[in-house]
């Protein structure tokens, strides 16, 4: 599995020059944890990500707390699109890392790589559907190292869907704004070490309004405030903790006609993406 998993990636890092993929995210957050990855897993640990916290925390396996924020569809061409709210993105986060995303870029295919660190002909989702994943999940490996973990998404969407089964919290919501609102509360609680909060709305309004409509352009500004905003909320209720912030996109989008936008393709503007870190060692004081 893990071979088969390393050669669709291998191949895909080839065909878009770039250095790492979508499901790199789960071996990486393995190594930040201290936890061994997924059976599965064929992606490769982010070499930048996992020095720079092995600098900052003082040695490796170190995080102790993670939030990771998923924009649907906020792609490396949408960072072309929107330069404010990118540049925002990046100036909170500090580290960006360029990546491509697997075949067919569409939402469950592309999470259940990220949350795997496996290619779709082994995780198993290859099209637009929604079975709950049989494989080892990062959730599976973080809930057996004994971690308390939560996903956060609309309800029906893939991220609700796919990785159900779990010895985990599921916050199933009526809309992005419930989702945003429960995800700020659970931090603010400190009720968990690693927490998955989806945003669908940037993805709904390219579709329906198109890549650039000011309903899409909203909704890539709203991602970039709300992703600021769990920065500071997250410096300042798990100000103890050893703490990451990650945007995980699952892909981009292009336009398909006068109107829509759409994705699923291997064209450049569907495939890359660009994933963000923000990596905060605990406040002295309280050591
Ligand atoms: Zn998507």
């Amino acid at each position: 599995m893990k071979k088969q998993a390393a050669a669709v990636f291998e191949k895909l890092l080839s065909a878009y020059d770039r250095h790492h993929s979508i499901g790199d995210i789960t071996p990486t957050f393995c190594r930040l944890f201290g936890i061994t990855e997924p059976e599965c897993c064929g992606a490769q640990a982010i070499a930048p990500v996992v020095d720079h916290a092995a600098k900052i925390f003082g040695g490796e396996g170190k995080t102790e707390r993670a939030l990771l924020f998923c924009t649907d569809a906020m792609g490396d061409h949408q960072r072309e699109l929107f330069p404010e709210a990118f540049n925002k993105i990046a100036r909170v986060a500090g580290l960006r890392i360029p990546s491509v995303s697997v075949s067919p870029s569409v939402t469950p295919v592309c999470y259940g790589t990220i949350f795997t660190g496996t290619a779709p002909v082994v995780h198993g989702i290859l099209k637009y559907e929604k079975p709950v994943l049989t494989v080892e999940t990062i959730f599976d490996v973080f809930a057996k190292a004994g971690k308390r973990v939560a996903i956060v998404a609309v309800n029906d969407c893939s991220i609700d869907r796919i990785f159900r089964q779990r010895n985990i919290d599921y916050y199933s919501c009526r809309n992005d704004e419930v989702s945003f609102a429960r995800t700020m509360e659970i931090l603010e609680s400190d009720r968990y070490d690693f927490i998955v909060s989806y945003m669908i709305g940037y993805d709904a309004a390219q579709h329906s309004f198109g890549c650039e409509s000011p309903e899409a352009a909203a909704q890539a500004a709203l991602a970039a405030e709300r992703f600021e905003i769990l920065a500071q909320t997250m410096d300042k209720y798990w100000k103890n903790f050893n703490r990451v912030l990650t945007l995980v996109p699952d892909h981009g989008g292009h336009m398909i006609d006068e109107v829509h936008g759409a994705h699923g393709t291997e064209l450049a503007e569907d495939m890359l993406v660009s994933h963000y870190y923000r990596l905060f060692e605990k406040s002295r004081e309280s050591k």
